[in-house]
């Protein structure tokens, strides 16, 4: 399940990540992981939401998000 939309998805239309020490990851196969759907990638609300989750500010979560999304 996405955590923005709260949709279900496929696994293969969800980015996993994780949060750890402040920084968003791709999921390294350890630890504690959430599901990121691709069309909430560009929601202008995303970074609040990625901010509460991780407690960081959105403007820096979006610019982790982002590093992620753009390395694949
Ligand atoms: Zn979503």
């Amino acid at each position: 399940m996405c955590i923005h939309c709260k949709n279900r998805f496929y696994q293969n239309e969800l980015y996993r990540l994780q949060c750890k020490e402040k920084r968003i990851y791709a999921f390294s196969g350890f630890g504690r992981s959430f599901y990121l759907c691709k069309s909430c990638i560009d929601d202008t609300k995303l970074p609040k939401s990625l901010a509460r989750i991780c407690k960081v500010d959105p403007t820096t979560a979006l610019k982790m998000l982002k590093e992620i999304v753009e390395n694949g």
